[in-house]
């Protein structure tokens, strides 16, 4: 079975991605190719852009199943909205009024189980895609895009997690920012989880909301601090306190920032950075390998 890591952050523009692109490029140059990259962040996906050489080898959409209601065999009993846990089913007797709210439906079926008139038939509705990319090194990349409008954002993260090849060593989510249910879909099923903050007060705020629910979850976890170098030891202290281990540092260089803008990878950026990443993977590696001491992979 792989290892999975999750990479996140409690906001957006602390550099979750570009630690997640680079964690799959390290990892599939010094420990497996047999590592696949898996972008959850359906709404904005963007780690593809990290890998011009990328060729895009299978896109399908993903579609959710919908219940319609017949107001022509409808009753308005209201069983069906008795059933559904998601209060997804508005029914209205007086005005005749049957409707599904489909931003709330999760597709669970049960609805169709309970009306006695067999009044509600399901149909297809698109989410969004899943694409798989081949890369240069390891064993590609898979990109869900939800669609414009849909709020199914959890159900195509578990779609794009069901997409992963069964031949990886090693799988890294690249989560959604925030705190949202599609975050706690992401890192459900992970072996670690890579908290990424920035040295500021807004980045130690929601450090110590993702920590709550990493713990909430009982998943172990380390942060790396993106931007250092600037004076601030708010989140070196917060670390210390609640003994929270740092995983690495990566230096804020106006030259990287620059390059970033374009896309690119740590090794094509100056030495002080590839150097504190490669401290980090050095780390991530250690723990991989604690699991590999377990029996849990082999390579
Ligand atoms: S499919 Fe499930 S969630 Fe959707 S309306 Fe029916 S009971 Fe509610
Ligand atoms: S269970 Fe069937 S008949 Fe009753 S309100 Fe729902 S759709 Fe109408």
């Amino acid at each position: 079975m792989a290892y999975k890591i999750a990479v996140a952050s409690g906001k957006g523009g602390t550099g979750k991605t570009s630690v997640s692109v680079n964690l799959y490029h390290y990892l599939a140059q010094q420990v497996s190719e047999k590592v696949q990259l898996v972008d959850c962040d359906v709404e904005e996906p963007d780690d593809i852009l990290f890998f011009k050489e990328a060729q895009k080898e299978h896109e399908e959409n993903f579609y959710q199943l919908i219940p319609e209601i017949d107001t022509g065999k409808c009753t308005f009993c209201s069983k069906c909205a008795e059933y559904c846990e998601f209060n997804a089913i508005v029914i209205l007797p007086p005005a005749g009024f049957a409707e599904v709210n489909k931003r709330l439906c999760h597709s669970c079926g049960a609805c169709l189980v309970a009306c006695p008139e067999e009044a509600i038939h399901e149909k297809k509705e698109a989410i969004g895609t899943i694409s798989c990319f081949r890369t240069a090194i390891g064993n590609g990349i898979v990109e869900g895009k939800l669609k414009i409008g849909s709020a199914m954002q959890s159900m195509l993260v578990k779609a794009a997690k069901k997409s992963i090849s069964q031949q990886n060593d090693l799988v890294i989510y690249d989560a959604p920012p925030g705190t949202s249910c599609t975050v706690v879909q992401t890192v459900s099923d992970v072996d670690y989880v890579i908290l990424v903050t920035e040295p500021t007060l807004f980045g130690l705020h929601d450090l110590k909301i993702m920590v709550d629910l990493v713990q909430e979850l009982k998943k172990p976890y380390g942060v790396v601090i993106n931007k250092t170098g600037f004076g601030c030891t708010l989140i070196h202290n917060y670390l210390a306190t609640e003994n929270i281990e740092l995983l690495g540092e990566i230096p804020f260089l106006k030259e990287y920032a620059s390059n970033y803008a374009n896309g690119e990878l740590f090794n094509h950026i100056p030495h002080a950075i590839e150097n504190s990443f490669q401290a980090f993977i050095t780390n991530i590696d250690r723990k991989i390998l604690q699991y590999e001491g377990d029996n849990y992979f082999k390579w």
